[in-house]
């Protein structure tokens, strides 16, 4: 699939609010700083759709996009900034359960984590929580354009043996990407496009 249209829709933090349009809809979240909003714009061939930002925890909005006109691709705030949240349970602010609970478009999220660092607690809590609501995801390994190309098998089995040890039996789908090299960009997108004609 190529992207030809990308329009911003809306911003807030109210799920009511959200569109109410039934066309599919992909949710992407990870930690502040592990290259959402340039992967966003490396998708969607937008350099500044998503804002990139040198500050983490900026953007702590439900952010949807319109793509192609038929789908929704949506950026969630970035979690686990110190700034944003103190204990373990406001990492995810009430907003975001009540997206992941309430969202009936909402097809699949992405988890993305750094290839770079092995599997950090507050992601792994992150994923149990999508699994324990229902909620279908993929994992997206940013910035593998940071490792060579030999090791990136070594990371991911690496990340794949956390979720083992986490208790999921089964790996989720998982993609590898580089928003500067654009590695993995058809691979999502393909993933995306064979579940929206399914
Ligand atoms: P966000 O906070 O998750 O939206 O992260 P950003 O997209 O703002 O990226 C955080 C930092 O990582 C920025 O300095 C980006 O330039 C850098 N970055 C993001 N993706 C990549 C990538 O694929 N490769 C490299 N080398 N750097 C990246």
């Amino acid at each position: 699939m190529k992207i030809n249209t990308a329009e911003f829709i809306i911003s807030n933090s109210d799920v009511k609010k959200c569109p109410t349009e039934p066309i599919p809809e992909y949710a992407f979240i990870g930690r502040s700083n592990v290259g959402k909003s340039s992967l966003i714009n490396m998708l969607t061939n937008n350099k500044n759709l998503a804002k990139t930002s040198s500050r983490p925890g900026k953007t702590q909005l439900i952010n949807h996009f319109k793509i192609n006109n038929n789908w929704f691709l949506v950026d969630l705030p970035g979690y686990g900034y110190a700034k944003v949240s103190k204990s373990t349970k406001a990492i995810f602010q009430k907003f975001i359960t009540e997206y992941f609970e309430k969202r009936e478009q909402l097809v699949s999220a992405f988890v993305l984590v750094d290839i770079r660092h092995e599997a950090q607690k507050i992601d792994l809590e992150f994923i149990n929580y999508l699994g324990e609501s229902g909620v279908p995801f993929g994992i997206i390994f940013t910035k593998a354009d940071k490792i060579s190309k030999g090791s990136i098998q070594k990371h991911t089995a690496a990340y794949t043996k956390a979720l083992h040890a986490n208790g999921w039996e089964e790996v989720p789908p998982f993609f590898v990407t580089s928003s500067e090299s654009e590695f993995g960009k058809d691979e999502v997108l393909n993933y995306i496009d064979q579940i929206n004609q399914d």
